[in-house]
């Protein structure tokens, strides 16, 4: 499995563009492309899909992680070229889309083979629990619902190997000691000190980062 950062509020390759927000593509052998969040804005997004060499058309699945702007943004525009990715989105994100096939998210769910939503938490937010050789790699777009409710929810699918996203202000940093790899991405306020606490585990995040795993 293979996630590459679209869009996020800082930048580590040349040519893309930053922006608060953001969106990972997640490809795998078993599955359709799968786009988590949007960024903030479409042509960021269009931009950044470019250099990275990711066909918007290709995309079959798009999950929403929850109503912000930042994560919600880019969908409309990216919707006029893709005209047939399904939606997986929480019960919180309201919205009409004509003609796709959409699913309201509110339970754990599984959305294809080897990706599984945590269902949305906290009423605001669902994650991504990727299932992998490891174990368990999660996927969050804030993580509005703290952490330690997305890992234990994550944890149903077997052992949490990594994390990347959003972390917001989560700093019950023991939380994380069992993790192999640990990305802080977008909205983190305690990424240095993230970083310098899982030394050898945490890595830097920005638009570009490809995670394979
Ligand atoms: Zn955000
Ligand atoms: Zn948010």
């Amino acid at each position: 499995m293979k996630i590459t950062i679209v869009y996020d509020n800082e930048v580590m390759k040349e040519g893309l563009r930053a922006g608060w927000g953001f969106s990972a593509f997640i490809e795998s052998e078993k599955t359709v492309p799968i786009l988590f969040d949007t960024g903030a804005d479409s042509p960021t997004l269009l931009h950044n899909m470019k250099e990275l060499d990711i066909d918007p058309e290709n995309i079959g699945i798009i999950v929403i992680s929850h109503a912000h702007g930042d994560h919600t943004g880019g969908l409309s525009g990216l919707l006029k070229i893709n005209t047939s990715a399904e939606l997986y989105l929480p019960s919180s994100f309201w919205g009409r889309f004509p003609g796709r096939k959409v699913t309201v998210v509110s339970e754990l769910i599984q959305i294809c083979e080897d990706v599984f939503s945590t269902g949305e938490l906290g009423g605001v937010e669902q994650s991504l629990a990727l299932k992998i050789d490891k174990g368990i790699f999660v996927v969050t777009g804030c993580a509005h619902p703290s952490m330690r409710s997305i890992l234990n929810a994550a944890s149903k699918f077997g052992k949490v190997y990594g994390i990347a996203g959003g972390l917001h202000g989560f700093h019950d940093f023991e939380a994380f000691n069992d993790l192999s790899l640990i990305y802080p991405c977008h909205c983190t306020s305690y990424k240095s000190e993230i970083r310098d606490l899982f030394k050898g585990k945490a890595s830097q995040c920005g638009a570009g980062l490809v995670i394979e795993l």
